[in-house]
């Protein structure tokens, strides 16, 4: 596991990211930058984001941190995971057992970084900034209260 990617940021991550799908109809995101104090998403986009747009996205990965989702992994086969799933991002030498992680009934994603035991450990999610430039919209956020601070 790679020591440098935060638990607590990287389940909200993927918490966004799922938000950003179900509102959207995006793809996950492309790039990240996960940290301890703020990380940021980017998402191919259209356009910026309204002030609203903000506060909604906020509200609704809250809501799932509030609903204290249990975080579970299993395994499940390459090709298995290969049909729902893009596995370009993960290392080739994960080998034919890919782990994947789901956040309750909302997320499930290949990974092979640390997680949170259930989504409450996170605290509270906040969008420090959302830009937007060149097709990428790009958010960055701070977690605040959780388990780790
Ligand atoms: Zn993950």
């Amino acid at each position: 596991m790679k020591k440098e990617l935060d638990p607590w940021m990287h389940s909200a991550g993927r918490i966004l990211n799922q938000t950003m799908v179900r509102m959207y109809e995006c793809n996950r995101w492309f790039g990240s930058h996960i940290r301890k104090k703020k990380s940021k998403c980017d998402y191919v986009f259209d356009r910026p984001f309204t002030e609203e747009e903000i506060n909604q996205i906020e509200k609704r990965v809250n809501d799932i941190i509030q609903a204290d989702m249990v975080v579970s992994e299993e395994y499940v086969t390459r090709e298995e995971s290969q049909k729902h799933y893009n596995l370009d991002r993960l290392p080739q030498d994960v080998g034919d057992d890919i782990r994947m992680v789901k956040i309750g009934d909302y997320d499930a994603c290949p990974c092979i970084g640390p997680h949170v035991n259930s989504a409450k450990e996170i605290g509270t999610f906040r969008i420090v900034s959302a830009s937007f430039g060149n097709t990428v919209l790009r958010i960055r956020y701070k977690c605040a209260g959780f388990a780790g601070n």
